[in-house]
């Protein structure tokens, strides 16, 4: 059985940085408008958040107290292309409720709580799940905190660093009990992690052109597809 070492997880980390470069996640002018964005991402593919951002950008409602004060048939139809529109409405008028009330609608003043008050209080608000979370967390309020998400879990499989039955906390715990807490290392591992997930270790693995394949500073993957 593999001892997976911090080391190892570093190298791995290096292996994907050095064929793909910085992947520069999260991509916004604003720490607002990231974490508007972790909410518009949720169930959909980047494209359709992207265009949901930018439509609220153009509208002039990527600011707190405007996105607060428009109606939600407003936002709705700003946020169409991320899908679900009526559902991230209210996520985004309970952010907004929640942040304006705590923290005067300043991520600055936000950032100055701990990691795990902001994650419970965040956790408590309804629609926010782990992933969206911890998106937050770490890409708008730079908190020490490892993403974890579908891609992760197929790749961390094929890799057999973890089962299908792992949830969420064992996954992230896989990360951060092997990392020190490094915003610029989990911020671009798991921008690293989404790419391979999207690009080559899909559904069907273009193992071929996968560069933690058979490495020579890798144990190599366990997928079965991987050997052929
Ligand atoms: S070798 Fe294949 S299965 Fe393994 S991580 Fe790469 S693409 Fe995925």
């Amino acid at each position: 059985m593999t001892d997976w070492t911090g080391k190892y997880i570093e190298n791995f980390y290096r292996v994907l940085y050095d064929a793909y470069g910085l992947r520069h996640w999260w991509p916004s002018d604003s720490p607002f408008e990231t974490i508007i964005g972790a909410i518009l991402a949720q169930n959909v593919t980047w494209t359709g958040a992207s265009t949901a951002i930018s439509a609220l950008i153009s509208a002039g409602l990527m600011d707190p107290d405007k996105l607060f004060n428009a109606r939600d048939e407003i936002i709705a139809t700003h946020i169409y292309s991320s899908r679900y529109y009526n559902q991230k409405t209210k996520k985004i008028r309970n952010f907004l409720q929640f942040f304006l009330t705590e923290f005067d609608g300043s991520v600055e003043r936000m950032k100055t709580e701990p990691v795990e008050k902001l994650r419970i209080q965040l956790l408590g608000l309804k629609g926010f799940g782990p992933e969206t979370v911890d998106s937050i967390l770490l890409y708008a309020l730079e908190k020490p905190i490892f993403v974890v998400d579908a891609y992760t879990r197929r790749i961390g499989e094929r890799q057999g660093w973890f089962d299908e039955k792992a949830s969420y906390e064992m996954m992230q715990n896989f990360f951060m009990s092997r990392l020190s807490p490094d915003i610029h290392l989990y911020n671009d591992f798991h921008a690293q992690i989404v790419y391979l997930g999207n690009q080559v270790c899909k559904k069907t693995p273009r193992c071929n052109v996968c560069p933690v394949r058979n490495n020579l500073i890798l144990p190599g993957c366990t997928y079965p597809g991987n050997k052929i």
